[in-house]
């Protein structure tokens, strides 16, 4: 915190002053240094700082006691020794515009406009929550893009009262129960809590007749219907910010945004894996092992894909550019072929005989694989 002034001096009180007299001057030396009566002045705007971490502190008895006893270190977190625990007690001082709109507030709350002609909002009216609607969409949508309407559950302006909460010709008071300051701070025992006024939730002010439609809050369930456009190329759990499309805050308060989060079906043949797509290909046993060519679904239409003789079953074959396009626009992935070699089955009498004639013709030299495995195997068992 900025002062280091002794706080019965900040005031020009003696140590021995009552409430009365410590509230009196305050009250004097506030709306002398208040920032709005003094635009741009640095060092008025510190003294009006200064005045409401003194007042706060003096006007308090169990405050007042502790600093009486320790001084600012009371109230620092590394100062003297009673600090950790008097620091962590009170923790920071308040906003010195809440310290003055107490004082005033008190005082039946217009003085405050009387002498500077308008309030000092604090804060504002509150945001509305962002959403989270979880969309699925199929691998297609995924690849090409797509426009959609979703029609989505939220909180609006209630229509009866646009908002504001009020029965029609209701007017906004000061809220009774905290003067317009929009907390309360209770006492118990040495901690001071401050916590948003229940009453107002924390606006400082309050309709005096509540629209009948929405009790005072403002707001209405509707049902939306928003466009989203899922760029080419997005992917699950990617999430688009339709700015605004969240819920309307409490009594005019702005909208909060809407994340729409994206799920992306499985497809029969493709698995993604970022840009890049994997398929599974089937090949026949005689392509595998004389080669040729075969038809190769992609994205965008069929693709013939070369099959060099002797291809092992599991061999993956890279075609590139023939992926998913960036969802950012930076090209375009691969699609990785892996072919399946398919083993003859349900043969007929002729075939089989056929392949029991190639059998006969094949040895070590066509299989080298398996010349390996032996030997591997006979190291192993030690012959
Ligand atoms: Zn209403
Ligand atoms: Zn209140």
């Amino acid at each position: 915190m900025a002062s280091t002034r002794d706080y019965y001096e900040v005031l020009g009180i003696p140590h021995n002053a009552s409430v009365e007299d410590i509230k009196k001057s305050y009250r004097k030396l506030a709306i002398k240094y208040h920032p709005d009566k003094n635009p741009g002045d640095k060092a008025a705007e510190e003294k009006f700082k200064e005045l409401g971490e003194a007042y706060e502190v003096l006007s308090d008895p169990q405050k007042r006691a502790a600093y009486d006893q320790y001084g600012h270190a009371a109230f620092t977190a590394r100062g003297g020794p009673a600090s950790a625990a008097a620091g962590q007690q009170w923790g920071g001082f308040h906003d010195p515009f809440d310290i003055f709109r107490e004082v005033f507030g008190g005082m039946g709350g217009s003085i405050f406009e009387d002498f500077f002609g308008g309030g000092r909002q604090r804060g504002g009216p509150m945001h509305g929550d962002d959403l989270r609607y979880d969309m699925e969409i199929t691998f297609e949508e995924a690849i090409y893009g797509v426009e959609k309407e979703i029609l989505v559950d939220r909180l609006d302006a209630c229509a009866t009262c646009h908002g504001t909460g009020g029965a029609p010709g209701a007017r906004r008071t000061q809220c009774p129960m905290c003067h317009g300051r929009g907390r309360v701070t209770r006492s118990q025992g040495f901690l001071n809590i401050s916590q948003d006024c229940p009453r107002c939730n924390g606006e400082g002010e309050s309709v005096d007749k509540a629209c009948p439609q929405c009790r005072s809050q403002g707001l209405a369930r509707v049902q939306s219907r928003i466009k989203v456009r899922l760029p080419a190329g997005i992917e699950t759990g990617m999430q688009l910010r339709s700015a605004g499309h969240g819920n309307a805050g409490p009594r005019g308060g702005p909208h909060g945004d809407l994340y729409v989060v994206v799920h992306v079906k499985p497809h029969d043949i493709f698995v993604r894996r970022g840009d890049d797509l994997l398929c599974d290909v089937p090949i026949a046993f005689p392509v595998a092992a004389l080669g040729g060519q075969v038809d190769v679904p992609t994205i965008n239409g069929h693709a013939k894909l070369s099959i060099p003789a002797g291809t092992q079953s599991g061999t993956v074959f890279r075609m590139r550019g023939k992926g998913v396009p960036n969802v950012e626009g930076y090209g375009r992935g691969d699609q990785h072929v892996r072919v399946i070699v398919e083993v003859p089955a349900r043969l007929n009498s002729e075939q089989r005989k056929k392949l029991q004639e190639f059998a006969e013709l094949c040895g070590e030299d066509t299989q080298p694989m398996m010349k390996s495995f032996v030997e591997k195997a006979k190291k192993w068992f030690g012959k």
